[in-house]
């Protein structure tokens, strides 16, 4: 019995086992005891995570993947969480507890599963996985370039971003119709920012909602004074600025009131 790969829950199965490992040996297992697999399928990565000095927990929203892996990875019966990952209270299981994230992600979803992640911060020291590959680029890009966005500067505010590998197409059934790059995220040593956290989110948001105009247009919505405005940062667009240029930018919006 196999499971028959459904589009809309983002359903590309990978085939090739060295990669599958190549991805499991991604995670440090450094700071935590818990690994959670998001979107496990048919379980190529969580055969060789279950391998691992460290407890496995699986959450899969389709129940027919949620029977295949029932029927073949007993000991982690208990373990798997029928439930869609976006909306589960993750806490029910981990009760404040460390864990990683690892998967190789429903790419329909990629950008919620980041942002729920950088929520969970607190709890969450590594994180690694596939995604689309422009996906895995953006997260991992620096100021200046093309792709560098929303994605990149929440996430690198908070977590050291390295983009590992790409995978093609033809490793997945079906094939999707985009390369695949996998990435690690670890979190820093010191992932608490020197300014208001929620005007930050609020401030990079705003900022990239227009990516082509200044910050002095973009953040009109902020009333800020014209004293502030006159500042050279504001003659910038958003995909100049450096993660510890939006903390330097947010410092001075939370000052200029
Ligand atoms: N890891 C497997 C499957 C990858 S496909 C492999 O590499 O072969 C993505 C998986 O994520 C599918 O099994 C899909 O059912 C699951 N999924 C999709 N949306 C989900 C959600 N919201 N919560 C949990 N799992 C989800």
């Amino acid at each position: 019995m196999t499971v028959k790969a459904k589009k809309h829950l983002g359903q590309h199965f990978l085939n090739d086992e060295s990669v599958a490992q190549k991805i499991a040996d991604t995670l440090s297992l450094q700071g935590y005891q818990n690994v959670l697999e998001i979107g496990p399928g048919m379980g190529v990565l969580t055969k060789y995570l279950v391998k691992k000095n460290i407890t496995t927990y699986v959450i899969e929203i389709d129940p027919e993947s949620v029977t295949y892996l029932k029927a073949n990875y007993l000991n982690l019966a208990p373990r798997i969480l029928e439930q869609d990952f976006l909306k589960y209270d993750l806490n029910t299981v981990f009760k404040n507890q460390p864990f990683a994230i690892i998967g190789n992600f429903p790419y329909n979803i990629s950008s919620q599963i980041v942002f729920k992640a950088l929520k969970m911060r607190n709890q969450i020291p590594e994180f690694s996985g596939m995604f689309q590959k422009e996906v895995a680029q953006r997260i991992c890009s620096k100021e200046g370039s093309k792709i560098y966005g929303i994605l990149s500067v929440l996430t690198q505010a908070f977590y050291e971003a390295e983009y590992l590998f790409t995978v093609p197409p033809n490793v997945f059934s079906p094939p999707p119709k985009v390369d695949s790059g996998v990435l690690r995220l670890t979190r820093k040593e010191d992932f608490s920012l020197p300014c208001d956290e929620t005007l930050f989110f609020k401030v990079v948001k705003t900022g990239f909602q227009q990516r082509r105009k200044t910050l002095r247009n973009s953040l009109k919505t902020f009333n800020l004074s014209d004293n502030l405005k006159a500042n050279s940062i504001f003659g910038k667009r958003p995909e100049q600025l450096s993660v510890q240029e939006f903390i330097k930018l947010t410092q001075l919006i939370a000052e200029d009131s």
